[in-house]
């Protein structure tokens, strides 16, 4: 067995197959791009913070707040002082209060999508506040607009509202995600559900794709659903069918990206996804050998 080496400052240096182990954030972080990965998990570098992760964070902590009401009552309107935009400012007041003590980085340093693409609204701390209660009140609106879908439960009847993951085995690592919704339909199809609030599309199934194979390792069973729920629209959740052999796939490639972490070796994935999704493009040599459209969008001239 492989004993953890000890670092200049006394610390056991972990295998980034251990530190997959920390969060889904992290092997995602892996999947999208294992530079990344080494940037925030194994250098710990500071990631810029960005108004749509905290923006994000609050509607989840909306919407989580709303479908625990729903189990038991019929509108959370109905909850004594109760109101979209008190609720959404108490979250988003908290993440930011806890993201600037973190990372120590002052909100006026961090990152706004659009803001460098003058035909659009930069969506900074002003367009959170004034958009970010609706985009939660989107997603009740569709659950009520929408009877035939339900929460599943757990076999221990907990209700799978960010159902958190603690597994041992992923692919070869230890992982632990928390989904955002497990819901089943009238016909008894089980679909795993991510609220996207930001103003990107997901390119990539894999989120889903993991979050299904979670719920086969620790219930037995594999969604044949997935959907990203589109809070800004609010009135389509996009359904895939989740076939069986990507699931697996999915595994297979965490299983080889830890492989080769585990070997040292992070391949950079410079692309469209510096600019718009990852914090680390200032201390990135890949990400300065973007052409010069991308730099600019990523903020770097
Ligand atoms: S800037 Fe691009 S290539 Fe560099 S770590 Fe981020 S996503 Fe990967």
């Amino acid at each position: 067995m492989d004993m953890p080496q000890a670092t200049s400052n006394g610390e056991a240096e972990q295998k980034p197959s251990a530190l997959l182990r920390t969060s889904h954030s992290a092997l995602s972080d892996f999947l999208s791009c294992p530079e990344k990965f080494r940037q925030s998990r194994i250098l710990k570098r500071k990631e810029t913070p960005a108004w749509w992760s905290a923006g994000g964070t609050a509607v989840h902590s909306v919407t989580e707040e709303f479908d625990r009401w729903y189990l038991t009552a019929p509108s959370p309107e109905a909850v004594e002082g109760f109101s979209w935009e008190g609720s959404f400012k108490g979250f988003f007041d908290r993440q930011v209060e806890e993201t600037q003590e973190k990372t120590g980085v002052a909100t006026s340093e961090w990152r706004a999508a659009g803001a460098s693409n003058a035909r659009r609204v930069t969506e900074d701390e002003a367009f959170w506040r004034a958009n970010g209660p609706q985009y939660a009140k989107n997603w009740a609106l569709w659950r009520a607009q929408n009877p035939q879908w339900s929460i599943w439960g757990t076999p221990s009847r907990e209700p799978a509202i960010e159902l958190e993951f603690n597994l041992e085995d992923f692919g070869g690592a230890g992982l632990r995600a928390y989904v955002d919704r497990v819901m089943v339909n009238e016909a008894g199809e089980v679909a795993v559900i991510d609220l996207k609030a930001g103003s990107s599309a997901p390119d990539l199934l894999d989120q889903l794709l993991i979050y299904a194979g979670c719920m086969e390792i620790e219930y037995g069973v594999r969604p044949t659903l997935g959907a990203f729920f589109n809070c800004r629209k609010g009135d389509k959740v996009y359904l895939e069918r989740l076939d069986v052999e990507h699931v697996t796939d999915t595994m297979e490639r965490v299983s080889t990206f830890i492989t080769q972490a585990d070997a040292g070796e992070y391949l950079a994935r410079p692309g469209e996804q510096c600019a718009f999704r990852c914090g680390y493009a200032a201390h990135c040599s890949s990400a300065q050998r973007l052409t010069s459209f991308w730099r600019k969008k990523a903020g770097l001239e």
